[in-house]
């Protein structure tokens, strides 16, 4: 058996975490490979070191002097490192960044520094042999990751390799130019070195004890999930649970690796699994809700449009030409529904208006604004009877009224859009009715 371990930027911050880490690292002689972000916040009103990258190199990109903030940088580091006791300098690689820095090597060089640096000092930590990612995963010319190439290269160099620490969130394109991921994307590269590595789990190592069944801004103390497939999870982590960088799921996914989501501060919590399929029903019907608020309805009339061939493409033509991408597609026999984000449809609202007119030819088109939409997840709702008719009458109980509702094909989830104001209300009555009142 062996595991990926990542480690989180909260669970990096500072000597004190890092302690934490080294235990859990050494608990276990599985634990084989080691990704940590860059030093997240030690409190609240805290900088992430990625944050503090990003700020010292828009200076030095506007020509500024940057070495106040480079030398803070390096200060976390030290802080670091003085408080592992440990006989390592960084002085080397911070003339070199700041040297790269003044030649403009680019934003994700500079952002990538945060996790190459860590790594270097968890190496030197563990006594692990150090991998930097530049040299293991790749990006094509246009910043797409390159899975292959990457899976060939960096399973080849893995093998013998008995212990390594490889950072996240950044590899290299073909001329050799620093690409990160999205933010949040060392839980990327862990599910990648996960996969070249063949191991039997991934463990994500965060500053909570795995997913919950709801958003704990809105739900007071949420039953947290103990297994859920990848399935539901996209489905969830689509509409806005965070937690887990949403690429992450893939690589991982295709070689049946499951992944855990553990909690740095709690280590003895089990926390959550995520896995291809399960035998284990989850605790109630529904394995999730979440939602995201902010999304328009164009609302599009025609009489006999149910048998006018192509009027749906024609109208979602009016969207592609814009660049807007749609959410959910609703019809009825006259009537058809767009769902897209408020913020990416509002500038460009009447071109798309004028692109259904003239290639739809409608009768009327009509825009709701301001709504939310909600996604009930499980995969307990397609074998069991009455889940669509329990949230419809809680949500009726809490008088909210439903604008949309949307059911996948899957059984996996039921969408339902409400009015933003409704958002928290509804995601109320929905887990009461499910988690509060088990049947
Ligand atoms: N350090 C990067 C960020 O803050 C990547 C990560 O932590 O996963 O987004």
């Amino acid at each position: 058996m062996s595991k990926v371990v990542k480690f989180g930027g909260s669970s990096l911050a500072s000597a004190e975490q890092f302690e934490k880490v080294g235990k859990i690292i050494r608990a276990d002689k599985e634990r084989r490979f080691v990704v940590p972000s860059a030093p997240g916040k030690r409190f609240k009103a805290d900088t992430k070191v990625t944050d503090m990258l990003y700020a010292c190199y828009d200076l030095a990109e506007q020509g500024k002097d940057f070495s106040k903030e480079l030398s803070d940088i390096k200060a976390r580091y030290q802080e670091i490192i003085d408080g592992l006791g440990l006989k390592l300098s960084l002085d080397q690689q911070f003339a070199e960044i700041e040297k790269q820095f003044k030649a403009k090597a680019g934003k994700d060089y500079a952002a990538s520094r945060g996790e190459f640096l860590n790594g270097i000092v968890m190496a030197n930590y563990l006594g692990y042999e150090f991998i930097d990612a530049a040299e293991v995963i790749f990006f094509d010319e246009e910043g797409n990751f390159e899975a292959e190439k990457t899976n060939e290269v960096l399973s080849a160099r893995l093998v013998g390799v008995k212990n390594a620490v490889i950072p996240g969130f950044y590899g290299s394109q073909e001329n050799g130019k620093v690409k990160t991921f999205s933010r949040g994307g060392s839980d990327v590269t862990g599910s990648i070195v996960a996969k070249a590595a063949k191991v039997d789990v991934y463990e994500n190592w965060t500053d909570v004890s795995g997913f919950l069944i709801a958003d704990p801004r809105i739900i007071k103390n949420p039953v947290g999930i103990d297994v859920i497939t990848y399935r539901e999870l996209r489905e969830l982590s689509y509409m806005g649970a965070g937690v887990l960088h949403e690429d992450a799921i893939f690589p991982v996914r295709q070689q049946g690796i499951p992944i855990n989501i553990r909690n740095t501060n709690a280590p003895e919590d089990g926390g959550t699994w995520i896995v291809g399929s399960t035998c284990q029903k989850s605790k109630y019907v529904i394995t999730g809700i979440a939602g995201k608020k902010g999304f328009c309805a164009i609302n599009i009339e025609k009489d006999m449009m149910n048998s006018e061939i192509g009027f749906g493409r024609k109208v979602l033509q009016a969207f592609e030409e814009n660049g807007i991408s749609f959410e959910h597609v609703p019809s009825g026999i006259d009537t058809l529904t767009v769902f897209v984000h408020q913020d990416e449809f509002m500038h460009k609202e009447q071109k798309v208006v004028a692109g259904i007119n003239r290639l739809a030819k409608p009768d009327t088109i009509d825009i709701e604004a301001d709504l939310a939409l909600i996604a009930v997840v499980g995969r307990g709702m397609k074998s069991t009877r009455g889940t669509a008719g329990r949230i419809f009458s809680a949500l009726a109980h809490a008088n909210v009224n439903v604008r949309m509702i949307d059911q996948g094909s899957s059984e996996l989830n039921i969408i339902i859009g409400v009015s933003n104001d409704d958002f928290e209300a509804a995601i109320k009555a929905i887990y009461d009715i499910f988690v509060l009142t088990k049947l």
